[in-house]
């Protein structure tokens, strides 16, 4: 298929210019016209760049890419390292930050909802990125741990009583863990996310709301794949995804 194809098809999908994002959301570097195989990943690091280009990838489809907003705009050190790669193997890099986190279906929210069982109810947050919802089964807090453990084969880090029934939970993908104190004011049992600052461990205490870090990296492997497995489907193009391991 063509390259301006697969962005235009992308672009829509995911309601791209509906976002205030941090960086660009789209095409960041361009590649070959023809596209037969897409490889997606959570980082656009050199490991994943390297590992898609070894499988011949036509183009890499990330939800971290490049150019954020309070980067250095300059192409040097690791930045040229990079690109240098892509540009040598002619190979697109396609970025989706904001809008892979919101879609309803195939998004890291929804995706991560379903690994969990949790069903959702309703958005808060910064542009309603952040969703809150119940567990379809109550459960205490050790066992929701022990539930995402296997379901994302890592084990989180969590604040709070263990023995604590949850029913109501909010959660977000990544790094929002800002969004805990809106969590709490929701009346929520836990707050899910990828990643925890020091001053949730206090807030966690003092309103008795759990703060469950379940990994930025784990957090955020499934709608760049269900992104991919739905662009194999439509387009009848092979994906694969690499899981560059990643500790946080
Ligand atoms: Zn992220």
């Amino acid at each position: 298929m063509q390259l301006s194809v697969l962005v235009d098809y992308i672009g829509s999908l995911l309601e791209v210019s509906r976002f205030r994002d941090y960086s660009p959301n789209g095409l960041q570097v361009e590649g070959r016209t023809e596209i037969s195989r897409i490889a997606t990943g959570v980082t656009a690091s050199q490991r994943l760049l390297e590992a898609a280009t070894t499988w011949g990838a036509d183009a890499i489809l990330v939800h971290h890419g490049y150019f954020w907003r309070n980067e250095d705009a300059t192409v040097t050190g690791i930045k040229r390292r990079r690109i240098a790669h892509l540009l040598q193997h002619d190979v697109s890099l396609l970025a989706y930050h904001l809008p892979l986190d919101a879609h309803p279906e195939l998004g890291n929210n929804s995706q991560l909802a379903k690994r969990l069982d949790l069903l959702p109810q309703g958005n808060f947050g910064e542009q309603n990125i952040a969703w809150h919802g119940v567990l379809q089964q109550p459960q205490t807090l050790r066992q929701f741990a022990a539930l995402i453990s296997h379901g994302l084969q890592r084990s989180p880090l969590v604040i709070g009583d263990n023995e604590r029934v949850l029913r109501r939970i909010a959660w977000c993908t990544g790094a929002a863990q800002s969004y805990f104190e809106q969590a709490a004011a929701l009346g929520v049992d836990a707050f899910l996310t990828g990643e925890i600052s020091e001053q949730n461990v206090h807030v966690a205490e003092e309103t008795g709301v759990a703060f469950i870090a379940a990994g930025h990296h784990a957090t955020e492997r499934y709608g760049v794949q269900a992104l991919g497995e739905h662009l194999a489907q439509q387009f009848k193009i092979e994906h694969r995804f690499f899981d560059m391991a990643n500790p946080v």
